[in-house]
């Protein structure tokens, strides 16, 4: 399925050039200082930290893509989740989806729990579970992160901001594990939407940076306040990096969800693959799920080896697949949840097998990724 291409209708007609020599490329704007006529008077930058055109550009280019008024451009997914975080105070609770980004559980357990934050932890897709934790605990912020990683489950964005804003908690969703092309939460009631640009937007993997965008004045008003009191801001440099990733965005993707596809169909035929995991593979209440709120399955694929395959003999025999963290890009990407994410706080129940994998499908030929499965399989069997 093709993604949305995002339409520019949003603020009103086609981007206008920043520069008057109608640059179509955004140009690096590099001065963190800036020249004032009079003590009271400047140009609305006033410093680096406060503006910068390249980012504006960029802040605006995303707030496009994710349909949303307002948007801040950040130095990394991380930076943009504890900047998020911030709007909380000490007494505040954060419920979230018993799995969750490692970075993320690391930021809500070992840090805001020293400023006295708690976080909770309950199953999203079981609304008695949810509605449970709402009455109890009146969290002030629900944290949806969908799909899930690694195992590409499927939460409903607007079922859960509805029961959430009944008890007034400010609803954030993290989309990287599918990109704001894909999946755009502020059109499904969440509050607030948070994307790491270093995964599919940029695309290339040359440049972190973090996305947070908002249609709630106050909360555009305070993380505005929050952004430039502590300057957790992109670099003109990576900004114009990932102008140029999102020139290619949609059309990449596509193309990558398209191969995405024909790899898991190749691994659901292959008698050493025990599970397939894609977003709505689950049940059919997950898939109604996935086509109400995604355009596509996004380029993830986990799956798990049969218990004859050495995991360990399959994943070193990769030639061609690289073992490395991060997803989204333009190469096909592997990992290994049990080995490369940080299970030390995560429940031991909810801890990955060694038989499980992260595939993150490139631009590769379909064939090459094939290909090189089956020889690392073999090998794994062997
Ligand atoms: N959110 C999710 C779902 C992620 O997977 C990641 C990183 O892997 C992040 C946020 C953090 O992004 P960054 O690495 O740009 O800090």
């Amino acid at each position: 399925m093709l993604p949305a291409q995002y339409c520019s209708d949003q603020k009103g007609g086609v981007m206008k050039p920043i520069s008057p020599d109608g640059d179509l490329t955004i140009p690096i704007h590099t001065s963190v200082i800036f020249s004032m006529n009079t003590p009271s008077t400047d140009s609305g930058l006033q410093y680096g930290r406060i503006g910068n055109r390249t980012r504006q550009a960029l802040e605006e280019e995303l707030a496009r893509v994710h349909k949303t008024n307002a948007g801040f451009v950040t130095s990394s997914g991380s930076s943009a989740i504890v900047s998020i975080c911030l709007l909380l105070s000490a007494g505040s609770t954060i419920v979230h989806h018993t799995e969750l980004y490692d970075g993320t559980r690391r930021i809500f357990h070992s840090l805001l729990s020293k400023f006295g934050i708690r976080s909770i932890s309950c199953d999203f897709n079981n609304r008695a579970d949810v509605l449970r934790e709402l009455r109890n605990n009146s969290p002030t912020m629900i944290w949806i992160e969908t799909p899930t990683n690694p195992s590409l489950r499927v939460i409903d964005i607007k079922n859960i901001a509805q029961a959430a804003h009944t008890r007034k908690s400010i609803v954030v969703v993290d989309t990287t594990m599918c990109s704001g092309i894909v999946q755009q939460p502020i059109s499904l009631g969440a509050d607030i939407v948070v994307e790491s640009l270093t995964k599919a937007l940029n695309g290339h993997s040359d440049a972190l940076g973090g996305f947070i965008g908002t249609d709630n004045a106050s909360i555009e008003k305070q993380l505005r306040s929050i952004i430039q009191t502590i300057g957790p801001v992109l670099s003109p440099w990576e900004c114009s990096l990932i102008l140029r990733g999102l020139k290619t965005a949609a059309l990449r993707i596509h193309a990558q969800q398209q191969n995405a596809m024909r790899v898991s169909k190749w691994l659901l035929h292959n008698p050493h693959i025990s599970s397939v995991m894609t977003p709505g593979s689950f049940n059919n209440i997950e898939e109604h799920i996935r086509k109400s709120q995604m355009c596509g399955k996004g380029v993830l694929v986990s799956f798990i080896l049969h218990k004859n395959i050495d995991p360990h003999r399959f994943i070193t025999a990769l030639r061609f697949i690289h073992i490395a963290h991060s997803f989204g890009g333009t190469e096909t990407l592997i990992q290994q949840p049990s080995t490369m994410m940080d299970n030390s706080i995560v429940p031991v129940l909810q801890r990955p097998t060694d038989h499980l994998f992260r595939l993150s499908i490139g631009l590769d030929h379909v064939q090459d990724i094939i290909r090189d499965l089956r020889q690392a399989i073999e090998h794994g069997a062997g």
